[in-house]
């Protein structure tokens, strides 16, 4: 199982195989829907599934599913198709702005040229800003000929409520740990510690756990080594919780200084530290179960030098500061405060 984008069949979504059946079910009973959400999370296959409701919808042969071999179906495949239209946030901006989803509704006030369904598929739906919502929901409203838009998102309560009611909702379940680990062993022979560390560092989500291991390819964030980074931010963290109280503050600090350096990389070293707080937490009474293995060294030492409560209050702050980080706080400023509270909180160390 490989999930990629020039995947032409859904057969080869088995991962989905409930969402792909009732996806196929709408367009063989030629009932296509004005708006479709695809929700889920990142990676599960979503927009995969929207080019091959489009296809399904628009290829001639008419049996609902993807030839993948006459005109329409080709030209789906080489993104060429004119009544294939695909929006998401420009490069650099965090929102999809108004004058995109009206640039769209310009480009739909017309016929489709050639297709049976002309689709609008809107990536990162949850990221259209209040007015670009409003703005759609008009066109929602008073559907374009032989268009359906199929909005894909993660977060569906950033829609307003309005939308969300017009859409048929499709829902992508997560991947789980255990399909990731085994893809990452049987297909990418990763060995198993590490395709063990990988998935459950990635919270279900196959991309960011090949991006970890530094195997896929078409990543942005190619020039990053992972697998080195990974190995650099536990050891700093563990070095902090270990050190004596007048030198960790300035270790917390320098290390929130290096981490606000790459800001396009501190959501993956939140996850990163997520894994570490959440092994520390069981380390105690399941030690086989942590997910760092490679650290088990280390958090037998903490679990002996930091009272096993403390752990719980780590985590807590780590899932404060990402709340912080996802509304814009400063990134410094939060990493600073995350870093010194994890000092005081620890308390003195068992053998001070
Ligand atoms: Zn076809």
């Amino acid at each position: 199982m490989v999930i990629d984008q020039t995947m032409s069949d859904f057969d080869q979504m088995q991962y989905q195989a409930k969402t792909v059946s009732e996806l196929t079910i709408i367009i063989q009973a030629k009932k296509i829907p004005n708006a479709l959400l695809f929700y889920g999370n990142e990676n599960t296959g979503r927009k995969e599934a929207a080019f091959l409701f489009a296809k399904g919808c628009n290829c001639l042969k008419g049996t609902g599913l993807a030839c993948n071999n006459c005109k329409s179906c080709r030209k789906i495949d080489a993104k060429s198709h004119p009544d294939i239209l695909c929006i998401n946030h420009l490069k650099g901006k965090k929102i999809i702005s108004i004058s995109q989803i009206r640039e769209m509704g310009l480009a739909i006030s017309s016929k489709p040229n050639e297709a049976k369904f002309r689709m609008v598929l809107i990536l990162n739906a949850d990221l259209m800003n209040r007015q670009a919502q409003n703005a759609l929901l008009k066109m929602l409203e008073e559907p374009p000929e032989k268009t359906f838009f199929v909005l894909i998102a993660n977060k569906i309560s950033y829609l307003v409520p309005t939308i969300i009611s017009r859409c048929r909702k499709i829902r992508f379940k997560p991947l789980t740990d255990k399909l990731i680990e085994q893809c990452l062993i049987n297909e990418f022979k990763v060995d198993k510690q590490m395709a063990a560390i990988a998935s459950k560092t990635a919270d279900s989500d196959l991309k960011k756990a090949l991006m970890y291991l530094n195997l896929n390819q078409n990543d942005e964030t190619k020039d990053v080594d992972w697998i080195k980074r990974r190995k650099w931010l536990l050891n700093a963290l563990v070095s902090i919780i270990k050190t004596d109280t007048n030198n960790c503050i300035s270790k917390g600090l320098m290390l929130s200084q290096k981490l606000s350096f790459d800001p396009d990389l501190i959501d993956d070293a939140i996850a990163i530290m997520k894994t570490f707080f959440r092994d520390l937490m069981i380390f105690k009474l399941h030690p086989q179960k942590i997910v760092n293995l490679d650290f088990f060294d280390a958090f037998t030492d903490i679990s002996q030098m930091v009272e096993t409560k403390k752990h719980s209050v780590w985590i807590k702050d780590l899932y404060e500061t990402e709340k912080r980080l996802a509304s814009n706080c400063t990134l410094r400023l939060t990493l600073d405060k995350f870093f010194l509270k994890i000092v005081t909180n620890r308390g003195k160390l068992i053998y001070d």
